[in-house]
């Protein structure tokens, strides 16, 4: 079924990967960042600017039809001991990492429930589920996705709607290579690839495969599930 997906953080890492995977499985794809990629339908937004989404998505409207499929990827990490995380910067990193979602899921739901049929997909972070030291905002902010995720699942799932959460661990992506280079990942990629089950370092084509499953007709059965792409590392 060929249908219309947006993608928010799509210009990389995961996001870009998502965008492109699910292109290469027939979907009219639309992505929204900060810095859009120059690419066909890549759009500026500011997840937390509830303006810019509805302008962005005015445009996907017009280009590409109704929104089918969302994917929620923009996303912002934070490092910081818990007692010098200064409240403006608390609140940046949830706006981004929660109320980013919050935006996007609303803007879209109209076409959705129209239509019946909806597919959303909200990644959010391994440490939601394992607890991160030195990123308390930011693990907050992805635990509210997973919660946000379910109770979505619930209201909508009888309007055809699916929410489900893919909760990403330790994937190769600008984010991850930044933190390793500013030595907060308490050790270097090596040292975190022996730690891991499946020793490798997640790959975003890891992430893009269970969303594309997620997003599929076939998946219409399954809701509210937080989906662990993690190497084994948070089980
Ligand atoms: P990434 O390469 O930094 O990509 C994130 C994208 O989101 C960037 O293009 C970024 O734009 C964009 N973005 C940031 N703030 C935004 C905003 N306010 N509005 C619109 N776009 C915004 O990081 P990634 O590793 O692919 O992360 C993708 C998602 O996976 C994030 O939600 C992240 O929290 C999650 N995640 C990643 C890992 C991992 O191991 N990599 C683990 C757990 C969870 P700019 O680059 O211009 O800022």
């Amino acid at each position: 079924m060929t249908t219309t997906a947006v993608v928010t953080g799509g210009a990389s890492g995961i996001g870009l990967a998502i965008s492109e995977r699910l292109r290469a499985d027939g979907h009219r794809v639309a992505t929204l960042d900060l810095n859009p990629s120059g690419e066909a339908h890549s759009y500026k937004a500011d997840v937390t600017d509830r303006d810019q989404i509805d302008a962005a998505l005015a445009e996907v409207r017009a280009n590409l039809g109704p929104v089918a499929i969302l994917v929620n990827a923009a996303g912002m990490d934070g490092f910081k001991r818990f007692t010098e995380i200064g409240f403006d910067r608390w609140q940046r990193v949830i706006d981004v990492n929660l109320n980013g979602v919050f935006h996007c899921v609303q803007a879209v739901l109209p076409d959705m429930l129209e239509a019946g049929w909806g597919r959303i997909v909200n990644i959010s972070s391994s440490s939601a589920q394992s607890g991160q030291q030195y990123m308390a905002h930011y693990v907050a902010a992805k635990a509210a996705v997973n919660g946000l995720t379910k109770a979505l699942a619930l209201e909508f799932g009888p309007a055809g709607i699916t929410v489900n959460a893919v909760p990403p661990g330790f994937i190769d992506t600008p984010m991850l290579r930044r933190a390793e280079e500013r030595e907060l990942l308490g050790g270097t990629v090596e040292d975190h690839i022996r730690r891991t089950p499946v020793r490798r370092v997640g790959r975003p084509e890891d992430i893009a495969a269970a969303c594309a499953f997620l997003v599929s007709e076939e998946a219409g059965y399954i809701t509210g599930q937080i989906l662990g792409v993690n190497g084994g590392r948070n089980t």
